[in-house]
């Protein structure tokens, strides 16, 4: 596995023609390019060309230009030639020397409109617009030829200088190729090539008052810099012959070719520059980089990594045929990046003050908190303070509390996370009726979140020190529609289906260490999702964006109002679900099985928006048993897996053991395409395994030993431990005789160790484990064999 978070470039129809090109030495080096129109931001769409052209450059060794296809001087924008640039090398890409602009083709192209006319396969049409298209006929009817299709050569050269030198208005005449006026292909109907507008351009300024029409240029433009594929979305397939004629027909070295695939379409948005540029004007976001935009800019802004824009793009894939991509995979992409690099710290977005009427006044003890949890490969701790007055969520507490809520609630117990349990002893109320302020006791002994006498408490919520906090807004945005497909409907405006809520803001605090770190940090705030600093954001008054939520809480939502058939599967990546074991954490072997990726959890999601059910689980193993984030995801994937989680807790009902030992040792024997009830190790059999490590009876050594022997069918777990004799050996009389035994084995090393090697002391404790087959229990076995070998 690579370090890098990139998923590998999948292959595609597009490579196959490449490699089949290179094969066939029709191409030497291949050439690609990006060719966006600056009148607008770039928007995810453009990401996957992007990545497209880029991709294939990057994996032949070849160029990809970035080419302005700025031929139309009313729409482009300087503003726009720079957002582009920005946002391609964000992506993560480079052009090194190619960059280009259309523009400073134009005598260029203007010389290969003069040969056509010299040719005879180009003439100067003076019908205005309207009569053209009368003239060009239907896709039943064929087309009229223009009554100035026969000027002559000389005619139409003097006429197209008169156009070029400004003698004419706007409409006036046209350059049109001289084709075929019954094409079948309503595009070879005499396309025009050429049309006057007096207009500054952006780069050209008044030097021209006429300008090529796309198809002309597009082609000649990627004849001008060799290009050797040029990729285009599906709407362009009809063109392609236009453009294989202008190749043709034109005074040009390279023959480049024409490939089309399906452009992007993703629910929830809207993905035409028109529509986008509409909504900035109609002030309905804050600009092109308003983070609920499905623009490169507006991601960046939110907090979207590059890396997880790039990865999105190869979820997709290239294909031929046009679909609307589930919004959720992008949220998966992006959740998937963040999950294995954002550090988990705690903000209170909506707070209540909570008084800790036992805990002294201006103590603070500062309590150690990991960033990461175990199967992120990183480490860092931080201290967080805990003091008498703190905030938690306000939704966190609830007066008249259902028996199974774990939350706050008068009387009963909750964690803290990293903290101590605290008791609600009293709620105070304003005017107004609203919660105020809840007055607690905290148990001394609880302090890191256990007690000496292991009391149950099943919820932990998150908090911050309210001496200690920083004040902070979020902005918690949501989708920008509340529809999937806000333009589908011909009748209604897409704005009509603006969300109101795609962006709420909170005010609440975030833990003291969040404002001392830099600015650029992605966090993970516990419970509540991924964010990262606005770039309005102050020291003295800081501002975070939700990038992401931690899961798809939309789904359960639309799920209740309507039920709707699950969206394209066709992208999901494959169901490395629950085989990915998470890391092995065993003392020494330091996890070269930890898988680089947490197990994708789309394939989950998906199950669980389609069944209810099965995401009531996911809620009540995270909220009510207290499993960790993960933990409640993957036993709440399917519906045989959570069928397994439950009957085993019938057995033993203890969540907090019998969840991660599922997670950690069954799942990962479970082979594609094979469900857990198929093994042949029963919840009960499990449960009673879990049951003997919890009690001391077995290390967890042993209990993979005996669940492999339960798979082999040679019995259930007491039969295999009672014959194997692998129970846990601790007793000072049992052990003594094979200590014994292995120090008069070595006595080399004895004799090292009483000279001051005391390193030995690991070699001794291993030769003990293995003669005892692992069972006896090496914290025992360390104290007596620092007994014996200090002995004499
Ligand atoms: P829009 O339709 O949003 O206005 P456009 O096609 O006019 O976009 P261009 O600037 O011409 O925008 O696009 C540059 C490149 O990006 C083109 O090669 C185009 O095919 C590609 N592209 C644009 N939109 C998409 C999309 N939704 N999916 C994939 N590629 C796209
Ligand atoms: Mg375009």
């Amino acid at each position: 596995m690579t370090n890098s978070s990139d998923a590998p470039t999948p292959s595609n129809f597009i490579h196959d023609i490449i490699d089949a090109d290179l094969e066939a030495g029709r191409v030497q080096k291949v050439v690609t390019r990006f060719p966006p129109e600056p009148n607008g931001y770039l928007h995810i769409g453009h990401a996957k060309s992007i990545v497209l052209n880029f991709g294939i450059a990057q994996k032949y060794g070849g160029e990809c230009h970035l080419r302005f296809d700025d031929t139309n001087p009313l729409t482009e924008d300087e503003e726009y030639v720079a957002s582009i640039q920005n946002d391609v090398r964000w992506l993560g890409y480079d052009w090194d020397e190619h960059l280009y602009f259309a523009s400073n083709y134009f005598e260029k192209m203007y010389a290969c409109a003069v040969h056509l006319v010299k040719e005879g396969k180009a003439y100067v049409d003076s019908q205005s617009q309207e009569e053209i298209r009368e003239m060009r006929g239907t896709l039943t009817r064929a087309g009229q030829p223009s009554p100035y299709r026969e000027r002559s050569v000389a005619e139409n050269l003097e006429l197209l200088e008169k156009m070029r030198a400004g003698e004419f208005g706007d409409g006036e005449h046209v350059l049109r190729a001289k084709i075929d006026m019954s094409n079948p292909n309503m595009l070879m109907r005499d396309p025009l090539l050429y049309r006057i507008r007096h207009a500054t351009h952006h780069n050209t300024g008044d030097a021209w008052c006429i300008y090529p029409m796309y198809d002309f240029a597009h082609a000649l433009e990627d004849a001008f810099e060799s290009v050797t594929h040029s990729i285009c979305t599906l709407e362009f397939e009809n063109n392609r012959e236009l453009y294989d004629w202008v190749i043709a027909n034109s005074p040009v070295e390279s023959e480049p070719h024409q490939y089309e695939f399906a452009r992007l379409n993703l629910g929830y948005t809207v993905m035409s520059k028109r529509k986008l540029l509409q909504l900035v004007r109609d002030e309905e976001v804050e600009g092109w980089d308003d983070p609920r935009m499905p623009t490169i800019a507006g991601m960046r802004r939110r907090g979207v990594p590059p890396e997880a824009l790039r990865n999105f793009c190869q979820l997709i894939g290239v294909a031929k045929a046009n679909s609307t991509v589930d919004i959720q995979l992008l949220e998966y992409t992006i959740r998937d990046e963040l999950n294995m690099k954002a550090p988990r710290v705690m903000a209170v977005i909506d707070p209540v003050k909570v008084t800790i009427t036992n805990f002294p006044e201006g103590e603070v003890d500062w309590l150690d908190a990991d960033y990461f949890p175990h199967d992120v490969p990183l480490e860092g701790t931080r201290k967080v303070p805990f003091s008498r007055e703190l905030y938690i969520e306000r939704d966190d507490y609830l007066e008249d509390a259902p028996k199974k809520w774990y939350r706050l609630k008068p009387g009963a117990e909750v964690r803290l996370r990293y903290g101590y349990y605290i008791t609600c002893t009293e709620a105070i109320y304003g005017e107004d009726g609203e919660l105020q302020e809840l007055l607690c006791t905290y148990d001394p002994e609880s302090r890191g979140g256990s007690t000496p006498d292991e009391r149950k408490v099943r919820g932990t919520i998150h908090w911050v020190s309210a001496t200690h906090a920083k004040a902070a807004t979020f902005n918690l945005y949501d989708r920008l529609f509340t529809v999937e497909r806000p333009d589908g409907d011909a009748e209604v405006d897409f704005q009509e289906y603006l969300n109101p809520d795609s962006l709420v803001v909170a005010r609440g605090f975030v833990e003291p260490s969040v404002a001392e770190d830099a600015a650029d940090v992605r966090y993970q705030f516990e419970r509540q999702g991924y964010f990262w600093r606005d770039e309005s954001s102050q020291d003295d008054a800081l501002v975070f964006n939700r990038i992401v939520g931690l899961r798809d809480s939309w789904a359960k939502q639309q799920k209740k109002e309507a039920p709707k058939p699950a969206a394209s599967k066709k992208a999901a990546p494959k169901p490395a679900a629950v085989k990915a074991s998470k890391g092995q954490g065993e003392k020494g072997a330091a996890g070269e099985d930890r898988p680089n990726k947490r197990p994708a959890s789309y394939e989950r999601d998906q199950a669980r928006a389609a069944d209810p059910q099965l995401a009531a689980c996911q809620v009540r193993y995270a909220e009510e048993l207290g499993l960790s984030e993960d933990d409640a995801d993957l036993l709440s994937g399917d519906r045989d897996v959570s069928s397994f989680f439950e009957a085993a807790l019938q057995a033993y009902d203890r969540p907090q053991v019998v969840a991660p030992w599922i997670v950690n040792e069954v799942l990962p024997l479970v082979a594609e395409e094979q469900t857990v009830a198929s093994l042949s190790v029963s919840p009960t059999d499990v449960a009673t395994l879990v049951k003997m490590v919890d009690d001391d009876r077995i290390t967890t050594a042993v209990s993979r030993e005996v669940l492999a022997a339960v798979l082999a069918s040679e019995g259930d777990p007491e039969t295999i431990v009672r014959e194997r004799g692998l129970e846990k050996v601790s007793d000072a009389e049992s052990l003594k005789p094979v200590i014994a035994e292995v120090m008069a084995r070595h006595p080399d090393n004895v004799t090292r160790y009483r000279e001051g090697k005391t390193t030995l002391l690991g070699f001794f404790i291993g030769q003990v484990m293995k003669a005892t087959g692992g069972a006896a229990d090496a914290v025992k076995v360390r104290q007596m064999l620092e007994q014996e070998l200090a002995g004499e």
